[in-house]
């Protein structure tokens, strides 16, 4: 549907595209304010063990709640935040806000036999290399008085394709302290294996994409070579293994045999509010 701007030149007409990049244009200029009116808000969702099925910790996902358009995911924003600068201080929001709830979740469980609750925070790549990360966290984690071992910092695999060592140097820092840093959608870049090594990462969260093939049964025996190849190959680094997306018993019963260690997914619980968490994993505490 392409209309003839004169000459050899062609203008598409597509209104739905046009319709996005209006409302991306708003999004875009609504977002500085966003902060300061505190329209972002965090949901949680569990990190289950996958040997015992008890919730270890939560992933922090930010949300936009527009005044306009309602409950916006971070797909919606998070790129245009890296693109204007934003994602600097929402980032440090992110991270600030979590950490103390994560301090509020162990404040409630110190009565009972839970293992400690951890959270896990995404760094977007913009967040990287802003010189204020490791100052930050380190802030961060004395002004709530979480230790760093409770918290884990999530890079997506293609943030880290190609890093030098400018790059890697924030991150070995933060890993020295003891945070663990993992390496977010795992297989879905074409990072050289033998580079693991060199990142300074502890864990491994396999992309959705794995556990996706792990819904038909029989699963894919080519799948579930390359799953079994991963999970063995990080263990012998000394990785943990974490997955993602996991919706149904079928899918976390295959991947606990494969030897994953932790999971997450629609099957546990979606994202929610923290008293959801707190719930959760008080309910698997006592039994
Ligand atoms: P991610 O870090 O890979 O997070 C997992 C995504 O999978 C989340 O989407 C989660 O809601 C979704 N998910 C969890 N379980 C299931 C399941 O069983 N089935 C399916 N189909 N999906 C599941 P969400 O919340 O929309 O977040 C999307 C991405 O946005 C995240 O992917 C992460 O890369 C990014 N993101 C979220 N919060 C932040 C943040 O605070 N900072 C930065 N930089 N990025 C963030
Ligand atoms: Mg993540
Ligand atoms: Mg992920
Ligand atoms: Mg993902």
């Amino acid at each position: 549907r392409a209309k003839s701007a004169g000459g050899n030149r062609f203008e598409l007409a597509d209104p739905e595209a046009d319709a996005r990049a209006i409302t991306r244009h708003g999004l875009t200029t609504a977002l500085p304010t966003a902060l300061e009116r505190g329209e972002f808000f965090i949901e949680y969702q569990p990190l289950v063990h996958l040997g015992d099925g008890s919730v270890r910790g939560a992933e922090a996902l930010v949300r936009w709640l527009h005044p306009q358009h309602g409950v916006l995911g971070p797909d919606r924003f998070i790129p245009l935040a890296e693109h204007t600068g934003l994602i600097v201080p929402l980032g440090r929001w992110v991270l600030e806000q979590s950490v103390r709830q994560a301090r509020e979740w162990r404040e409630l469980h110190g009565g009972v036999e839970a293992g400690p609750l951890r959270i896990n925070v995404n760094l977007s790549p913009c967040q990287l290399t802003h010189p204020g990360l490791v100052q930050d966290t380190v802030d961060i984690l004395e002004r709530t008085g979480v230790a760093p071992d409770a918290l884990c910092l999530e890079v997506t695999e293609s943030a880290l394709i190609g890093a030098d060592d400018d790059l890697l140097k924030p991150l070995r820092r933060l890993a020295e302290m003891g945070v663990d840093i993992a390496l977010d959608d795992f297989g879905t870049g074409y990072s050289n294996l033998a580079n693991l090594r060199r990142l300074p990462v502890s864990i491994l969260k396999l992309d959705r994409s794995f556990t996706q093939s792990m819904q038909q049964f029989p699963a894919d025996p080519v799948d579930l070579k390359i799953v079994e190849g991963i999970v063995s190959l990080a263990h012998s680094l000394d990785l943990g293994v974490t997955v993602e997306g996991v919706e149904t018993g079928a899918q976390a019963e295959q991947l606990r045999i494969l030897g994953c260690d932790t999971a997450q997914g629609w099957y546990y619980a979606r994202p929610g509010p923290p008293e959801r968490l707190h719930e959760l994993a008080l309910v698997d505490a006592t039994g």
